[in-house]
């Protein structure tokens, strides 16, 4: 899916890969790393640390989040058992992670809610020419009603609880990674098991901005 088109430039391009492996085993997720050219989503000052592992100012108090983070939160939506068919994504944000996503997923949709960090995102990506995203300007925590259900759904922002909306826009068995917690806060990810049914894990500890109800 994606980016399998996107040529690699000619001198080898620094990857976003070694030092996010920590842990995320997972083949196509490491490989999607190394194909998104994470140097197109940050800032022009803040290019000698587009291939560090760490989050960076992406203005508007927002961040292009951690590369491990993003490959944690992907290695933790997939099922090795079946392949993602279409996936939402609430906080655009640069557009880091949707590109991400649309090598591992056959649809990716994401969410912003702040204005010029959708149109910052469109700006970014539009060289790519990814055929399987779709960016939205709107309230993440509403989701996305009239594409659901989705076979998984990540939310790169924090709130205290999951959004009711998006639990029941998952299809049964999808799955939902998301930060949840104000200043401490851990990765949940949860299935949905049934109609009205729902597991939830807690993992590790993250650090994400909040989630923010309306638009701006
Ligand atoms: N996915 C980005 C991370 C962006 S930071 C990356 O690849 O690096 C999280 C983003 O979530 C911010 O841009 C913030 O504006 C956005 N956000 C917060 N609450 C939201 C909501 N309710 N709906 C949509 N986006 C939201």
């Amino acid at each position: 899916a994606g980016l399998g088109r996107l040529h690699r430039p000619r001198r080898r391009q620094p990857s976003a890969v070694p030092d996010a492996r920590q842990g995320v085993k997972d083949p196509q997720v490491l490989a999607a790393l190394e194909i998104v050219p994470r140097h197109m989503f940050v800032e022009p000052g803040m290019l000698a640390q587009a291939y560090v592992d760490i989050s960076l100012p992406i203005g508007h108090n927002q961040t292009i989040s951690q590369p491990y983070i993003v490959a944690r939160m992907i290695e933790l939506l997939k099922d090795s058992k079946k392949p993602l068919h279409r996936v939402l994504e609430i906080g655009t944000g640069c557009g880091y992670q949707a590109a991400v996503l649309s090598c591992v997923a056959q649809e990716v949709y994401s969410i912003e809610r702040i204005k010029p960090l959708h149109e910052l995102a469109k700006a970014n990506l539009r060289p790519l020419r990814i055929a399987n995203l779709r960016l939205q300007y709107g309230d993440g925590m509403l989701g996305l009603p009239q594409v659901a259900p989705f076979d998984g759904i990540i939310l790169a922002a924090a709130g205290l609880e999951v959004p009711r909306a998006l639990l029941e826009q998952m299809a049964i068995g999808a799955r939902l990674v998301a930060p949840v917690g104000a200043q401490v806060q851990h990765l949940q990810r949860i299935t949905r098991t049934g109609k009205a049914e729902w597991t939830s894990e807690t993992l590790e500890a993250c650090h994400f901005v909040p989630l923010r109800p309306g638009i701006a």
